[in-house]
């Protein structure tokens, strides 16, 4: 098995290697048509040359000898055009043609006394001369070309394969579809050795590094069969076969990283080296072999990112969000741009169903009419520092419909929106919140402002005095996604909210245990105890709105009783209710 994959292996080098040569040799079909031009040529030249008769060439007599100097000429012309086409097998046959022939002609002239062979003497021999001198071309040129291969698919710093015959193995390998491991592995931290002890040093380090992991990729040891390249710098990639499950891969990982465990000693100086370790799998994970490179680039990344002492990670499709985000981050630019942020109303009820008002959800559209989810847009605004114009525009929207809703309907309904701690801690907040309420004629009372629980921790001083200064307006404050933060009692006694909403997650484990019952029982109690209304969000059933009911929670915002809803919608809603 081990000698057929090798044997596999030198296969595909070779095609590798051929495939860079500019010069191709010719079909063995070639090989036949001039050994069988060259013999017809001679056959006519041996009868023409003893005949003493004529043929008609356009109506006028010609001596069939004369003719045995043209076929001669193809004669050789075949045997030099075999020479330098064919390779080995053309010189020699062309060669053996030749020498055979020599004693013939020789014969012709010295016994026969046939003069007229004597030019064919002359020929037969400059011919030897030719197609020698041809060969002895060739064969250097073809020295030549072959180390420019091998150099070509060779690292020259460690003398492993490089990337490019890495990817003439995936893509052997891909076409005809047998799986494999794709592990990108990039030396951690090589960059300090390189500055501290410099270039030399760096290099000798990898050329130990990789003499380390080309022992183990030839012994076999690993139990797989492995395929291991340097890619550039301190980038190797390896390509691991002929495993039968992902612990496989995994164990052929660990050795490869064992590896580097013992010390390196290079220049006299001791080097203790570790390496990230990321892979995807083909057909598993993708079956195009640019994304298979990517993903195991990615997962590779996440390894250095996330600075963990795991140093291997496979790819995920999450991974990938990363890099998603410059394209949301685009999306998000132009959105603001073009003013197409758009915003929906999910309604709050009291238990008794009456509705309590509105939370303001900001929606963004694809190109191709698709909605984003804020989960994934509202990151990347914030992260990109446009958060407060992502905000501003669905609090402007928001509250000039709902403060035109109210004035049309006299309805005592709420606006929530939502602030970004980003936004909040901007100096010019408050007085963004005064024109909103001037602008759009929401009364403060029917404003309220959600802030995460966590965004209250993190940025606790300067939070508090801006949301005491809200709260003197008479603009309401709830705290968002209650239960996902550490918040102390003691803090949260101080703050100035009125409102808290429980985090869906709590909401949801609510049907599977009693315990989870009693715990958000208890944040309820100990809201109400703070003087806080309580909601809970993300309420999906009857069973959970029962048990709400029955534990005192003040509101719920759900599924249960309505989703996000489009203006028109949420207008119904409010004319219905009066
Ligand atoms: P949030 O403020 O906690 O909003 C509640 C989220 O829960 C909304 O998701 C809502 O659609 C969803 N939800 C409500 N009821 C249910 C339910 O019964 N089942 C399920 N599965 N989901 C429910 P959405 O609209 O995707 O918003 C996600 C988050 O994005 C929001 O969480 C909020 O943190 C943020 N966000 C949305 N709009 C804005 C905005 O204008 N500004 C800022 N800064 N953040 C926003
Ligand atoms: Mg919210
Ligand atoms: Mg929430």
């Amino acid at each position: 098995m081990d000698h057929k994959a090798n044997e596999n292996e030198k296969r595909i080098r070779e095609k590798t290697l051929e495939s860079l040569s500019n010069r191709t040799k010719a079909p063995t079909s070639v090989f036949v048509i001039l050994l069988v031009l060259y013999f017809a040529a001679s056959v006519v030249v041996s009868i023409a040359s003893g005949s003493r008769s004529d043929i008609m060439i356009a109506g006028n007599p010609f001596p069939l000898y004369a003719l045995a100097g043209v076929f001669s000429s193809l004669a050789n012309i075949c045997i030099l055009f075999l020479a330098f086409y064919c390779g080995k097998a053309g010189f020699f046959a062309a060669l053996t043609v030749l020498v055979v022939q020599l004693p013939m002609i020789l014969m012709g002239v010295f016994v026969n006394h046939n003069l007229t062979s004597l030019p064919g003497v002359f020929g037969n021999l400059l011919a030897i001369i030719a197609i020698v001198v041809i060969y002895r071309n060739n064969v250097s040129v073809e020295r030549y070309q072959t180390r420019l291969r091998e150099q070509a698919v060779t690292d020259t710093l460690t003398g492993l394969p490089n990337r490019f015959a890495c990817s003439e193995l995936v893509q052997e390998l891909t076409k005809r579809g047998i799986p494999f491991a794709m592990v990108t592995i990039d030396i951690n931290d090589f960059k300090t050795i390189n500055d501290t002890m410099g270039f030399n040093t760096g290099n000798k380090v990898l050329v130990e590094i990789a003499s380390r992991w080309k022992t183990i990729a030839d012994s076999g040891l690993s139990g797989t069969l492995d395929f291991i390249i340097r890619a550039s710098g301190d980038e190797f990639a390896l390509v691991i076969r002929d495993h039968h499950s992902e612990e496989d891969i995994l164990n052929t990982i660990r050795q490869y990283e064992a590896a580097l465990e013992e010390r390196l000693t290079v220049d006299e100086c001791d080097f203790y080296v570790t390496a990230s370790f990321g892979y995807a799998e083909f057909p598993a994970d993708t079956r195009d072999m640019d994304s298979l490179f990517s993903y195991s680039v990615t997962a590779m990344k996440e390894v250095k990112r996330a600075g963990s002492s795991e140093h291997i990670l496979r790819f995920t499709p999450e991974l990938l969000k990363e890099g998603h985000t410059l394209e949301i981050e685009n999306k998000v630019r132009a959105a603001i741009e073009n003013d197409t942020i758009y915003f929906q109303l999910q309604p709050q009820y009291d238990m008794s169903h009456k509705l309590r008002g509105f939370e303001a959800l900001a929606r963004m559209k694809d190109k191709d009419g698709s909605v984003i989810s804020p989960g994934e847009f509202i990151p990347v605004a914030e992260k990109i520092g446009l958060i407060d114009k992502v905000d501003g525009i669905v609090f402007k929207k928001s509250a000039a419909f709902v403060g035109s809703l109210i004035q049309k309907s006299g309805a005592d309904i709420t606006l929530s929106v939502n602030a970004s701690v980003r936004h909040l801690m901007k100096n010019n907040f408050l007085d963004e919140i005064r024109e909103l309420l001037a602008e759009s004629g929401l009364p403060a009372e029917r404003l309220e402002i959600e802030i995460t629980e966590s965004i209250m921790i993190d940025s606790a001083e300067k939070a508090l005095n801006c949301i005491n200064e809200i709260r003197k307006m008479g603009v309401k404050v709830a705290i968002d996604d209650f239960g996902t933060g550490y918040s102390s009692l003691s803090y949260l006694f101080n703050f100035p909210a009125n409102l808290l909403k429980i985090d869906k997650s709590f909401i949801d484990r609510m049907n599977t245990s009693d315990s989870s019952k009693e715990y958000v029982a208890s944040i309820i109690s100990i809201g109400h105890v703070m003087g806080f209304e309580v909601i809970s969000e993300g309420v999906e059933d009857t069973e959970q709105l029962e048990t709400l009911r029955n534990i005192g929670c003040d509101y719920i915002q759900g599924f249960v009783w309505g989703r996000p809803l489009p203006q028109e919608e949420a207008e119904r809603i409010v004319m219905e209710a009066k």
